[in-house]
């Protein structure tokens, strides 16, 4: 019951994905791919007043891959830029099975603790997640 669940989410993102597209001018972007599955994500990012102001994602690539940016647009929105790449550092320890997967911050990314079981996987969903935290890591300090 609760794998169909998560899949009706994963399946939600997919097919309607949250903040897809590309912000022009955007403050900060990056652009990675996972050659593995054929995955390709670029993330952009406007920032205001040290908090990512807006966060979007553009690309092609499998379910997984997809639906976890969608989900991490919506998890980084509004979040000032150290606790973002906090969360981000703490998503990525989840799936390395470095911290154990869960807190009341996950919300849908709960769906994606299954595709630990697959580790070929692993590395869709946290595509996004690692192009973003690039993308986070070319803020300079004026912009922050
Ligand atoms: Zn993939």
């Amino acid at each position: 019951m609760l794998e169909e669940l998560y899949q009706e989410i994963i399946l939600d993102h997919y097919r309607r994905p949250r903040n897809k597209g590309k912000i022009s001018p955007s403050d900060l972007q990056a652009h990675d791919t996972n050659p593995l599955c054929g995955d390709e994500i670029e993330v952009t990012i406007r920032l205001a007043a040290g908090k990512i102001a807006e966060i979007k994602f553009d690309g092609h690539g499998c379910s997984i891959s997809q639906s976890s940016a969608s989900i991490m647009t919506q998890k980084l929105a509004g979040k000032p830029l150290e606790e973002a790449r906090a969360f981000i550092e703490e998503f990525l320890g989840m799936m390395r099975g470095a911290i154990p997967f869960g807190g009341r911050e996950l919300g849908d990314l709960k769906a994606l603790e299954g595709v630990m079981k697959f580790p070929v996987r692993v590395k869709c969903a946290t595509l996004s997640w690692h192009t973003a935290q690039k993308a986070l890591a070319n803020a300079t300090e004026s912009k922050s």
